[in-house]
């Protein structure tokens, strides 16, 4: 993990899609049950859209029944950076990713054992790289 990724909003908008931009940059929401990875149960690692840094990975992914992929624990603390959101008239908790401080979603205390977390994350936040059988 070297050094954090920074870029100017017109050089994102180079790299991404336009919905990628407004999620990931813009901390916008994919609309429920449309993303790519919600209803995903392929073996592999789970990664930043913008800077490819790793995230989550599929054996910490659970069905949270939200339509959003849900995770109950990140790859690491160090892979992800958590900051109070109080926009829309709540208090939540917004993860972001450390390296490039994409916007990737919320982290909830209704998840499951072990960890009782529930990170909600919107698809297009991620790319997936799926697990090499050896
Ligand atoms: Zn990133």
């Amino acid at each position: 993990m070297s050094g954090k990724v920074k870029k100017t909003d017109e050089q994102w908008q180079e790299r991404l899609s336009p919905e990628e931009f407004l999620v990931t940059r813009k901390k916008g929401t994919e609309r429920a049950f449309t993303g790519k990875y919600h209803d995903h149960h392929e073996k592999g690692m789970y990664v930043c859209v913008c800077c490819g840094q790793e995230l989550f990975r599929f054996s910490e992914k659970f069905d949270s029944g939200t339509g959003w992929p849900s995770f109950w624990e990140p790859v690491s603390q160090e892979s992800i950076k958590e900051k109070s959101d109080h926009s829309h008239g709540m208090t939540r908790t917004e993860v972001l990713c450390s390296k490039c401080d994409a916007h990737l979603g919320h982290v909830f205390p209704d998840g499951p054992k072990p960890t009782g977390l529930r990170y909600c994350i919107n698809s297009v936040s991620l790319d997936f790289e799926e697990e090499k059988e050896e």
